[in-house]
């Protein structure tokens, strides 16, 4: 039993409990294992995974007085399978408090499903939950790679590997018109930005026939989809070699590779070399990786964010797109927008707001869980 300390109960609504939140706990709640959390006057709040060891000492799964057992987990799965349903085999199938499985992602790719946990309390139940998953989705291959950073906080050793049976060691998934191959335990997150994939395909159709940049470009999705929609040309600009093997397969699997060109180098000296080399293109997209980790760097971050957005502006033909993005949670989307407000103004570019772009649909968010929402971005063109 978990108790909360009065006037600390936003746990209704969300599913953090930290230390300060905390009254006390009954000594029998073993490191990982489940509590009940009551409020102060004793009232249930829900049930939950506990771990003494990070100030971020409990999440909460349920707000019912049911058990965590495997029927519950089987449950939870299913429901949050059953929300993708429609989208493609390359998809999140569990984000973590948006699906209420506070610590635990799942992506699928195809055949394979990459199982990420980040709570101790998950990571015990990792056999559980795979069990869950293919009472929900069928005989797949699981691969458990966990965030090193997050488990040495929780105190777990971090899953570098597959559950059981092997699986294959890559997959190519389809999204939308273009093959991506993804290196299952390789490459960032768990293989690919999925959270990219719905303005990946957003954008695509605006760079026919245009010559694009593709900036911070990983392993080339925006490319790809640029190119195989009919873009005359990309520059993709990444500084990881591991990413660029990717992208080079990539772009060879689409048959888009004559098209392009990979830049092994730092966006910021390169972007500035492209300016001064008279470069003009008619699709720009900026994906940086997270510049700001904490609240206490955000104001460093939006220096760094409001310089690559200045000088893609200024790369930018008349009625050329910019789409624009930052992943970071500590960034709000008004301090971002005054951001690219800055740098146009500092350009002397007037930008027409094609749209508001976010993270895609299998990332949803809970507006009581304002972390659960961390990508933003914005669908610019540059008027004559
Ligand atoms: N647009 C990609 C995801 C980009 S993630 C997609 O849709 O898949 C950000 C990328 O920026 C990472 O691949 C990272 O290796 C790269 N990166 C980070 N810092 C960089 C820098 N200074 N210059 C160039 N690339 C960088």
């Amino acid at each position: 039993m978990l108790r909360l300390k009065r006037g600390h109960e936003r746990a209704r609504v969300h599913p953090w409990i930290f230390k300060g939140d905390v009254a006390d706990v009954s000594d029998n709640v073993e490191p990982g294992g489940t509590v009940t959390v009551v409020d102060s006057t004793g009232r249930f709040v829900g049930r939950g995974l506990f771990n003494a060891r990070p100030a971020l000492c409990c999440r909460l799964l349920t707000w019912t007085d049911e058990s965590i057992d495997g029927d519950f987990w089987r449950r939870r799965v299913a429901t949050a399978v059953a929300a993708r349903a429609g989208r493609a085999a390359a998809a999140r199938l569990v984000w973590s408090e948006a699906d209420a499985l506070a610590g635990l992602v799942i992506d699928r790719y195809g055949p394979v499903v990459v199982l990420q946990t980040v709570t101790l309390g998950i990571a015990r139940r990792r056999a559980e939950v795979a069990a869950a998953l293919r009472a929900a989705i069928g005989d797949v291959a699981v691969y458990c790679g966990d965030d090193p950073t997050a488990a040495a906080l929780e105190g777990f050793e971090p899953a570098a590997g597959w559950l059981d049976a092997t699986g294959p060691t890559s997959v190519v998934i389809e999204e939308g018109p273009v093959r991506l191959l993804v290196r299952i335990g390789g490459g960032h997150k768990t293989g690919l930005y999925l959270d990219q994939t719905d303005n990946r395909l957003r954008v695509a159709p605006l760079a026919a026939a245009r010559a694009v940049l593709d900036v911070f470009a990983y392993t080339a999705g925006f490319a790809c989809h640029a190119l195989q929609a009919g873009a005359t040309s990309a520059i993709c600009i990444e500084s990881s070699k591991d990413a660029l093997a990717g992208a080079v397969d990539n772009l060879a699997l689409n048959g888009v590779a004559e098209r392009a060109e990979l830049r092994d180098t730092n966006a910021f000296d390169e972007l500035r070399r492209l300016e001064r080399a008279g470069h003009r293109f008619g699709l720009i997209v900026l994906d940086p990786p997270p510049f700001a980790r904490g609240r206490t760097a955000v104001e460093g971050a939006l220096r760094g964010y409001k310089e690559i957005n200045l000088r893609a502006v200024r790369l930018l033909e008349p009625s050329g797109v910019l789409a624009t993005f930052s992943c970071s949670y500590h960034v709000s989307p008004d301090a971002f927008e005054a951001m690219v407000r800055e740098a146009a103004s500092d350009a002397g570019v007037r930008l027409r707001v094609v749209a508001p772009l976010t993270q895609s649909a299998d990332h949803p968010a809970l507006l009581t869980v304002p972390e659960t929402r961390y990508l933003k971005g914005l669908l610019l063109r540059r008027l004559a």
